[in-house]
């Protein structure tokens, strides 16, 4: 079902202290209608549902493995993730695919793992500057798309799309060119929401919230400051009446 989202995606930042304090500050100044969820690193997911268990903040992890329990050194279970809390979990982001090799495949195993536990998948999508140079943009997000969500039940599913080329640029995609894909995205996943990652800024959030097919935000480091981030849900409200 369609619906505003605005997601933060800590990745490798933070301490403890740090991310308690960060976190109480968010339950103190969030107050907002639009689903709000936090993907701190999974060493804190357990001392953040803690903090988040009383607010209108929601718990998500930023990568999982697909088996339940067993010999798979370093990973972690959707079991594991469910029992601290969570509710959505992240799957195939850009850093995931392009630093840590993962394959369409596994991110298929994933999102059907991640469904058969009752966890809402993020699906990350997008395509690298060379492969829009290319002219491949559409393409291979089509692919991606359709390979992590092949015969998957599509109601609790969340799709963000982040052109790998603005992700931790400071500029964002363009106007345009976030319209187009969001409107290709839509046209594969209908009423899925579709978020945009990629450099949202508060500065930038009011007019990406303009386009229609943005459902809302996935935000990496403007995500790491409570009060910006904050800044953000409310521009991105603003943008779209919700009051
Ligand atoms: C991300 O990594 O998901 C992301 C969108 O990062 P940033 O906002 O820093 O570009």
């Amino acid at each position: 079902m369609r619906r505003n989202i605005v997601a933060a995606n800590w990745k490798m930042h933070f301490g403890i202290n740090e991310a308690e304090n960060v976190a109480e500050r968010m339950v103190e100044i969030i107050k907002n209608k639009t689903e709000v969820i936090v993907c701190p690193p999974f060493v804190f997911l357990d001392r953040l549902s803690r903090v988040f268990s009383d607010s209108l903040i929601k718990l998500g992890a930023q990568n999982m493995y697909f088996e339940e329990k067993g010999a798979f050194t370093g990973e972690i279970s959707p079991i594991m993730l469910k029992s601290v809390g969570c509710e959505y979990v992240i799957l195939g982001h850009s850093e995931r695919r392009h630093i840590f090799g993962e394959s369409d495949i596994d991110i298929h195993k994933k999102v059907v793992s991640a469904i058969e536990h009752d966890l809402k998948p993020i699906l990350c999508v997008g395509e690298t500057l060379a492969q829009r140079k290319d002219g491949k943009a559409k393409d291979v997000v089509e692919r991606q798309v359709i390979a992590a969500l092949d015969g998957v039940d599509l109601s609790s599913v969340v799709v963000a799309y982040e052109p790998v080329w603005a992700i931790g640029t400071g500029v964002p995609a363009d106007l345009d060119t976030i319209n187009e894909m969001h409107t290709f995205i839509r046209g594969l996943v209908e009423d899925v929401p579709v978020l945009y990652g990629g450099s949202v800024k508060d500065k930038n959030a009011f007019e990406l919230a303009h386009i229609d097919d943005v459902d809302g935000f996935l935000v990496g480091s403007a995500s790491l400051d409570a009060d910006v981030f904050k800044k953000i849900i409310d521009e991105f409200e603003r943008a779209k009446g919700v009051n």
